[in-house]
């Protein structure tokens, strides 16, 4: 305080050491550095695993019968303070379903030369269409590269689903899906996949869309 008011009025604050020990001090310092616990990292070399709900690449998740869950409200890019997210919603119809509900995402970008991962857009997504990963090695050379495309976002497929677009699960509507009601895909879904795409498929174990009810072990109903 007597230092800042000396300052104040002009004049130099006085030392209180010594002069020659002001090195010696500074050495000090040094000096215990070097026997404190290293912190760095050998990144790439090796890489540390990130905390559980660390912040990194995004993901546009499925329900578990490979239906989107996007509904292409453009919520998330409302929220998002950096623009960084680009959304075209489009109407499902029943040839072409790509979510449960009425509107799926068609065109679905984020930009990681703007996005600073504050996590914005996974508080304001009403379905948990979105959510964010751990991996965090996002870094290129191209701002092309940077924005990500649905296709690079969207979630792999695990088993029991079948690749979006296709039918609602037999006998269900859309709040059966976020009621938890739908576990996988409906026996036959990928032959009928298959089958709007034009290709040949084997007519074995076909039950989707025919006269056999959905097994009453996936819809809890
Ligand atoms: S994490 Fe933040 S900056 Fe990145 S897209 Fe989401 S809201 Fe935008
Ligand atoms: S990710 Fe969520 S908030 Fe964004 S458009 Fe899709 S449903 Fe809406």
């Amino acid at each position: 305080m007597a230092e800042e008011l000396e300052r104040s009025k002009g004049a130099e604050p006085k030392d209180t050491k010594p002069g020659f020990q002001n090195p010696v001090a500074g050495f000090g310092v040094t000096f215990k550095a070097m026997f404190k616990k290293r912190l760095t990292e050998q990144y790439p070399e090796q890489q540390k695993t990130t905390a559980p709900r660390f912040h990194g690449r995004h993901q546009l998740n499925r329900h578990p019968d490979g239906l989107e869950k996007c509904v292409g409200c453009e919520l998330c890019a409302w929220a998002c303070p950096a623009d960084a997210i680009y959304v075209e919603g489009a109407d499902n119809t029943d040839e072409e379903r790509y979510s449960p509900g009425e509107r799926y995402g068609r065109v679905y970008q984020i930009n990681y030369a703007r996005c600073i991962l504050c996590g914005l857009c996974i508080e304001a997504c009403p379905t948990r269409a979105l959510t964010m990963t751990n991996e965090f090695e996002l870094a290129d050379s191209s701002r092309a590269n940077l924005i990500y495309t649905k296709e690079q976002l969207l979630a792999g497929l695990e088993e029991g689903m079948v690749d979006s677009p296709h039918a609602l699960y037999p006998g269900t509507d859309e709040q059966d899906y976020y009621r938890g009601l739908v576990t996988e895909a409906a026996p036959g879904t990928e032959r009928q996949v298959a089958h709007s795409k034009g290709e040949v498929v084997q007519e074995a174990d076909s039950t989707f869309g025919g006269t056999e009810p959905a097994s009453e072990g996936v819809i809890g109903r």
